[in-house]
């Protein structure tokens, strides 16, 4: 296992610089493969050398070599919060590699619209698209008797969502209900845990903002798609344990 966890590591390194570029290009309506990484600042093409994830950035002390201008941290972060959710994806998962797999898709997808939706305030259809279908297509080659429950779920969850953003619009969107009604097929049943921790987080945050900044803050919209995604890990890392606890409290 510590082999596969090494991997998981170094995967979630190489796939978080690839998360970047497609957080960064999808809401410019620029393709993800092909064309090679360019400084944001200068234009200047960067050497593969220079692209490494994490060790470019912290040799380099931040500063791209063609210009000298700041890099942001957000690469390094991004790179290591991937890296750390993949290898917490394969301990917890370790049993059963179809959720493994969905896994992986599950907390990349999450990852790269809490990117968008922080920088952007957009929820890009096209992410959600690849990774619905990238979902259905594990869960019927690897898990096809669980699709009728994903399919229930994502309908209930995004039908749940959508009652919300009628009922209070601010700062949600319908790409928050397509994103919850994505949860839902990945989660299956877990996605009902993870849609009440992105509430409650929302909520607590909210409510901070509002006691913080007085009348400012309810005219300010807080996005909501990083609390759905909280919500999103929460639900694939610790899902089973919160709706046993649920139902063992309740019945
Ligand atoms: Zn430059």
């Amino acid at each position: 296992m510590a082999a596969a966890l090494a991997l998981a590591f170094a995967g979630g390194l190489i796939f978080g610089s690839f998360l970047t570029v497609v957080a960064h290009r999808v809401p410019r309506g620029e393709s993800v493969v092909g064309g090679r990484s360019h400084c944001p600042h200068c234009g200047a093409q960067i050497a593969a050398y220079d692209n490494v994830p994490v060790l470019s950035w912290l040799l380099l002390r931040g500063r791209s070599r063609c210009c000298g201008e700041p890099i942001s941290p957000r690469y390094p972060l991004t790179e290591l919060a991937l890296a750390a959710l993949w290898t917490a994806t394969v301990a917890v998962l370790w049993e059963d590699p179809a959720e493994i797999a969905l896994g992986l898709v599950f907390v990349f997808t999450l990852l790269a619209v809490t990117l968008t939706d922080l920088e952007r305030r957009v929820i890009p259809n096209k992410i959600l698209l690849a990774a619905a279908i990238a979902g259905l297509a594990i869960a019927a080659v690897g898990d096809p008797s669980s699709l009728p429950e994903r399919l229930l779920a994502a309908a209930a969850a995004g039908g749940v969502l959508f009652l919300v953003v009628l009922a209070y619009p601010r700062g949600m969107g319908l790409g928050d209900v397509k994103l919850t009604a994505l949860m839902g097929l990945y989660l299956g049943r877990n996605v009902a845990p993870a849609v009440l921790v992105a509430l409650l987080l929302g909520s607590i945050v909210g409510l901070a903002m509002i006691a913080r900044h007085g009348a400012a803050a309810r005219k300010q919209a807080i996005p909501f798609g990083p609390f759905l995604a909280v919500g999103g890990v929460v639900g694939l890392l610790a899902g089973d344990q919160l709706v046993d606890l649920y139902l063992s409290t309740f019945s």
